[in-house]
């Protein structure tokens, strides 16, 4: 069942996914070639408690940390660890945090130095197919119609979009309905309405769309270890426009003109 939130609703939704964003600005700081995911991960961890707010992934399902780190062909639910970031490395950064109850949900990709070019292309494309999906998040389109952009914008590059994973709606749980994955058919899924809040976060990959599960249970990587990009967003649909509530204003500021 989806459930449509009130205004007062999206606005604790919003304080949840600004406490997100400021902390992928804080993790931004430390991104570079030398510094271990697990690094990253306590800073997150800190600063989502100093917000008085807890870690949302923390516990979830198992989940055994506060981020999922995934570095290059780890496309998302990567589990912070000892491993050591590399000058040309991407790493995707997904962030959780419940404030007063409600949750808040974004991911951004970072470059590790110098990546290639080919690859911050891969990184670049994803995210400006996150907001072209946003885009269509309007009050009487359908959820497929946001798919559907998500795909044709990303298949149009060369790249390919993750099948198995997809977006979701949010609000007191991590993970409500509507799914929102980012293939599909225009005029399909669920009618977009006000009140909806829902997580856009395409998975998009430099070569084919196949993944696997590594043996931890939680990893997901691409079939062929190539490279996978995910940038995420929660937006509430608002007053007839989307209205996103996580930002990438903090971590944009971090990496001024490094920025995709
Ligand atoms: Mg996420
Ligand atoms: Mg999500």
């Amino acid at each position: 069942m989806i459930y449509l939130k009130t205004d007062e609703e999206i606005e604790l939704l919003r304080e949840a996914n600004l406490i997100v964003a400021r902390t992928l600005g804080e993790v931004a700081k430390f991104v570079a070639p030398g510094v271990t995911t697990l690094k990253l991960d306590e800073i997150a961890e800190a600063y989502i408690r100093s917000q008085g707010a807890v870690p949302g992934f923390l516990g979830y399902g198992g989940f055994p940390n506060t981020l999922c780190i995934s570095v290059n062909e780890n496309v998302v639910h990567g589990i912070p660890s000892s491993q050591v970031l590399q000058e040309g490395d991407i790493v995707s950064v997904d962030c959780g945090a419940v404030k007063d109850g409600f949750n808040g949900d974004s991911t951004y990709t970072f470059c590790v130095g110098n990546v290639a070019d080919e690859v911050r292309q891969l990184l670049k494309t994803t995210k400006e197919s996150l907001f072209f999906g946003i885009e269509h998040a309007v009050p009487g389109n359908r959820i497929g119609d946001i798919g559907h952009a998500v795909q044709e914008y990303c298949e149009k590059r060369g790249y390919s979009v993750v099948r198995e994973l997809c977006g979701h709606g949010v609000g007191k749980h991590l993970h409500e309905d509507p799914d929102v994955p980012n293939y599909g058919r225009k005029g399909t899924g669920p009618l977009i309405k006000n009140g909806m809040v829902i997580a856009i976060e395409p998975m998009i990959n430099l070569g084919s769309k196949n993944i696997v599960i590594e043996r931890d249970g939680w990893t997901c990587r691409t079939k062929d270890r190539k490279p996978s990009a995910h940038f995420e967003h929660t937006i509430a649909v608002h007053n007839g426009k989307p209205d996103i509530l996580s930002s990438f204003k903090y971590v944009e500021e971090v990496l001024g003109d490094k920025s995709i």
